[in-house]
């Protein structure tokens, strides 16, 4: 069930500021269920947003824990973020940090014909350089593309508080 920000006041709508923190961010932190265990692994990510409707790719070997979780459920929470910046402040509670976040919900889908990991690796390569790179069939014989539909994402910016 969607559940609204609770500090109101710092979420982010404005498209052009979300699709900013995707660029910059470059890690997602994925959340899968393992079992009745939460397993959380940081990726590298790319992502492409079409009319609203946000899907993120990563890539990994094949084998390992991650790949085993997400074939037995493929339900995921991610959370990004940037725009790390600590704050002062003469007391312990005026200490603080900036951030700029996105934290999403989808299903994962493991990608293994290679049109659709060549796809996933380019839109990935996009979002971590900013250029475009091709890739040959048997570059990518050894990956695992995952394709995230994500089915409901907010986006969270905590600034500099006002002086005084
Ligand atoms: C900033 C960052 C970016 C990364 N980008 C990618 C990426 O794009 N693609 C990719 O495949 N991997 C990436 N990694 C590595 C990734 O976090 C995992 O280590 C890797 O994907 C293997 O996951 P697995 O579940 O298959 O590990 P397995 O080796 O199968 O996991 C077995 C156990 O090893 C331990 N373990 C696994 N990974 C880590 C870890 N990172 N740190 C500490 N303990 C760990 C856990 O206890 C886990 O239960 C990145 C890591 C970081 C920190």
């Amino acid at each position: 069930m969607k559940r609204g920000i609770t500090r109101r006041e710092r979420e982010v709508t404005d498209m052009n500021e979300i699709l900013g923190i995707l660029d910059r961010a470059k890690v997602a932190h994925v959340g899968m269920v393992d079992g009745n265990m939460p397993y959380v692994v940081p990726l590298n990510y790319g992502y492409t947003m079409v009319d609203g409707a946000l899907t993120l790719y990563m890539h990994g070997a094949p084998r390992g824990r991650k790949m085993d979780v997400l074939r037995a459920n493929p339900n995921v929470f991610v959370q990004i973020d940037t725009d790390r910046l600590p704050f002062e402040g003469p007391s312990a509670c005026q200490h603080g940090m900036c951030y700029s976040s996105i934290m999403c919900e989808g299903v994962a889908q493991l990608v293994e014909d290679v049109p659709g990991k060549i796809q996933g690796l380019k839109i990935l390569m996009k979002t971590q350089t900013g250029k475009d790179f091709e890739f040959m069939d048997k570059m990518v014989g050894g990956v695992t593309v995952i394709k995230i539909t994500v089915s409901d994402y907010t986006a969270k910016k905590r600034s500099l508080p006002k002086q005084g």
